[in-house]
């Protein structure tokens, strides 16, 4: 029997629902609009893209959206400073930097510039090292995301083998370390495979729950999923596609038709994953939005 399609963009329609009843009530009773500032370098069209979506989906709950967008020639210097008074500015809950930077700027060197209270996206080390120790901080937002779309879409993660396929700093590793912890929600046996990893089907073939962020189609095929698994596809591949008026479109790392005939719930792309982040970084905003104003 064909998998049951487990839908970020309905998860995420029912989250912002309740957000935006909670940024409500946070502006009736405290006072409180939360706002994000989002720093766009260049005029890169994904980037654009990204940016507007980011837009909307603030209009949606009725976050402040605060935009800085500079030339592609704006140097590290000069971003930085923006950077201090955005981490100075006390309408501004959350900072979020556009990647990738053009490349005379050294994103490094941004990203640890960000207050790390105001670190939405949770690339900052402070919060990085936070997550590995299981302390309370801002998640990154596709990790934190995927956990949600799995714990809203009635998967239990406890005890479960999860199969992690990508180790890169933004999706693999943080999303392996945060259904690791010993936490409610989490608390699964994690094995991470990458390009080095010999034989990767026996791997994933283990797998209760996969998870696949390789920037690759067809990285898994039905022959390396277990029967009745359950399959996360975070990647987001442009494939031409000449019928299409934009000439491409978007495909995720896993053959989801071949795929589908043997998992129990699978991702699609788009409409999976893609809008959970989003989602967690308007939850990241509030949450930094409360903790500025001491509001539980
Ligand atoms: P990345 O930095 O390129 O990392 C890819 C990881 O996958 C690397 O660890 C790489 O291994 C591993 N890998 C690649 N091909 C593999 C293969 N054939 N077998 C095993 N491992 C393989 O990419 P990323 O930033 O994590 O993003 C991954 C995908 O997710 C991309 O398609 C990206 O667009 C998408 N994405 C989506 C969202 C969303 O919101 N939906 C957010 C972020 C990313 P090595 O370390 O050995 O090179």
């Amino acid at each position: 029997m064909a998998a049951k399609k487990l839908s970020g963009t309905k998860v995420a329609r029912a989250m912002r629902k309740e957000m935006a009843a909670e940024v409500e009530r946070l502006k009736a009773d405290h006072g409180v609009v939360p706002g994000l500032a989002v720093v766009l370098v260049g005029d890169n069209p994904a980037s654009v893209s990204y940016v507007s979506g980011k837009r909307k989906a603030c209009e949606e709950v009725a976050i402040n959206s605060l935009e800085h967008k500079r030339d592609a020639d704006f140097t590290e210097e000069a971003l930085l400073e923006l950077i201090a008074e955005l981490n100075a500015d006390p309408a501004v809950n959350g900072i979020l930097v556009q990647l990738p930077l053009p490349d005379h700027i050294d994103e490094h060197h941004v990203l640890d510039a960000i207050d790390p209270s105001k670190d939405v996206d949770g690339f900052h080390p402070i919060n990085l090292g936070r997550m590995l120790v299981g302390e309370e901080c801002l998640l990154p937002c596709t990790p934190h995301g995927v956990q949600q779309l799995l714990l809203r879409g009635g998967v239990d993660i406890e005890g479960k083998h999860v199969v992690m396929v990508g180790r890169s700093n933004i999706v693999g590793k943080p999303l392996a370390n945060i259904l690791l912890q010993r936490k409610e929600g989490s608390n699964a046996t994690v094995t991470v495979c990458h390009t080095r990893t010999p034989d990767m089907a026996v791997h994933t073939r283990q797998a209760d729950i996969l998870i696949v962020a390789a920037g690759r189609p067809n990285t898994i095929t039905a022959d390396m999923v277990a029967d009745g698994a359950v399959v996360v596809d975070v990647g987001v591949n442009r494939i031409e596609d000449a019928s299409r008026e934009r000439g491409f479109r978007l495909v995720g790392d896993v053959d989801y038709a071949g795929v589908r005939e043997k998992a129990s719930l699978i991702t699609p792309v788009p409409g999976g994953v893609g809008p959970m982040t989003i989602t967690m970084l308007l939850h990241n905003t509030i949450a930094a939005a409360k903790t500025a104003h001491g509001v539980e």
